[in-house]
């Protein structure tokens, strides 16, 4: 079947056309029509009530909080929220759905017309549309593993039974499978941020469908469009994504047409499967929920909710490039979760100067922790360990040198950094005449580098300085240091 035989002449042919349906449960306490607890992991069918087990006469009642999650991220993924949507029932048969039928919505969701930008390979930003937000409850748990008699027998567990959920669909804008998994990261971070999910894909808490076809490059028309279930990691959406695109160009190669259907990852063999026909001839016979109202969204609940809004990711970098003057790719690293940002920015508006703030935590913290391969939770140095380093640094009390073997203590011993400062606390040089001793020498040792800094090269200073550090073994006073340098040369 696929795809090794096609040579980049022909997969180069055509373009993949791709839309993502992204569903995350809501972090609400309960559940969204019930007060059941809405909870991950407890005792099978234990956060049940006879709403959400579909008991003949019991009614829903919208859970608030939800609507103010849903609402929240809309707005933050700029779309145009409806004032009045309506739930509509969405009909189908299987276990672990005892109502018959999801509540959802339709053709009035709640919010529409939205989009997020994410980077590009070429460091532009693209525009991912937002067709729209609508909210839904989750269904239940067929557990078809882990029983005595599974090989005979499916087990129910109902507690997901009336999670809250927003469905979000992308405009089929997506290109390639780096850019939906890019979309993907950039949204779970939005919604992160606005705390309205905790996204964590383990626990399906976000789960994404991929809509893909593939059609000549120029051609207008779309191709017919498979549509990819079942994934549950990014890595696996784009894998799905790079599989298909593949098979779908050889099946139009050899002359064959793609087939409108359902297909599910198989992430142990890295291939997509046809579901079974019966599986995908749904017709979901939608009709207003006559339980629910319409739901109205008044213009009051809209403003207080928008205050609710978070500084988001991509603003958030903007403002952290300009503010402390550090590339676009550490900015990414800075603002990695909401929590790490808001710590780095806490401990740099106490610090002498921000930035260099910035710089202790990348590169001297962030490198030996990719060295390590450890996280950022795992560094024995803490962002006041952090401040106090950059401090020092900034008035000239230790060196980037003294610096760099004090943190390599930390790490070694895996003690913050205040605790090594205090027991180790650097000699500094700081005797002025025993460092222009160490100048006179590098001076004379280096006259072509002396003959570039007076014919103008200013920048030489810096390798001076360097070379004094590295006679003085890390510990002339910095601030001294420069100002001799540039004092014995212009002399
Ligand atoms: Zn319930």
């Amino acid at each position: 079947m696929p795809a090794a035989a096609l040579s980049p002449e022909v997969l180069a042919k055509y373009e993949p056309v791709i839309g993502l349906e992204v569903h995350v449960q809501l972090l609400t306490t309960t559940k969204a029509f019930c007060g059941c607890r809405n909870q991950f992991g407890s005792e099978p069918n234990t956060n049940v009530c006879p709403v959400c087990l579909a008991l003949p006469g019991a009614l829903p009642v919208l859970n608030e909080k939800a609507v103010e999650f849903a609402t929240l991220a809309s707005l933050a993924i700029n779309c145009e929220v409806r004032e009045r949507s309506i739930f509509a029932r969405k009909n189908y048969f299987y276990p672990d759905l005892p109502k018959g039928y999801q509540i959802s919505q339709y053709d009035k969701p709640l919010a529409e017309n939205g989009w997020i930008d994410v980077p590009t390979a070429d460091g532009e930003t693209k525009r991912i549309g937002i067709t729209r937000l609508h909210m839904e409850e989750d269904a239940g748990k067929s557990l078809h593993e882990g029983f005595g008699d599974s090989a005979t027998h499916t087990y129910l567990d109902l507690n997901r039974c009336g999670t809250p959920l927003a469905e979000i669909v992308s405009e089929p804008d997506i290109r390639t499978p780096d850019e939906a998994w890019e979309y993907l990261t950039r949204l779970k971070e939005i919604l992160l941020y606005c705390g309205v999910s905790d996204c964590n894909m383990e626990e399906g808490s976000l789960r994404c469908d991929a809509n893909v076809s593939v059609r000549l490059r120029g051609a207008d028309k779309f191709g017919t469009k498979a549509e990819v279930k079942n994934l549950n990691s990014f890595r696996h959406v784009r894998a799905s994504l790079e599989y298909e695109i593949e098979r779908q160009i050889e099946v139009i190669e050899s002359g064959d047409r793609v087939v409108q259907e359902s297909r599910l990852w198989n992430a142990a063999e890295g291939r997509t499967y046809s579901m079974r026909s019966k599986e995908q001839a749904h017709d979901y016979r939608y009709f207003p929920e006559p339980d629910l109202p319409p739901l109205i969204v008044s213009p009051e609940f809209l403003a207080e909710t928008r205050k609710k809004l978070p500084e988001l990711p991509e603003a958030r970098r903007a403002r952290m490039i300009a503010e402390y003057e550090i590339a676009s790719r550490d900015a990414f690293t800075l603002t990695a979760t909401r929590e790490f940002a808001d710590r780095f920015e806490a401990a740099a508006k106490n610090a002498r100067n921000p930035r260099r703030v910035a710089n202790v935590l990348l590169s001297e913290v962030g490198g030996r922790l990719k060295a390590l391969n450890l996280e950022q939770e795992q560094s024995p140095v803490s962002m006041t360990g952090i401040v106090l380093a950059a401090d020092l640094l900034d008035e000239g009390k230790i060196s980037s040198k003294q610096l760099k073997q004090l943190f390599d203590v930390c790490f070694e011993k895996g003690e913050d950094f205040p605790a090594v400062y205090d027991r180790e606390k650097p000699q500094q040089l700081t005797d002025a005449s025993a460092i222009e001793t160490m100048i006179d020498q590098v001076i004379a040792a280096n006259p072509k580098q002396v003959e570039q800094y007076r014919a103008g090269k200013k920048t030489m200073a810096g390798f001076f300085v360097g070379q004094v550090m590295k006679a003085s073994k890390g510990q002339a006073n910095p601030a001294l240091l420069n100002e001799l340098v540039t004092k014995k040369l212009e002399g």
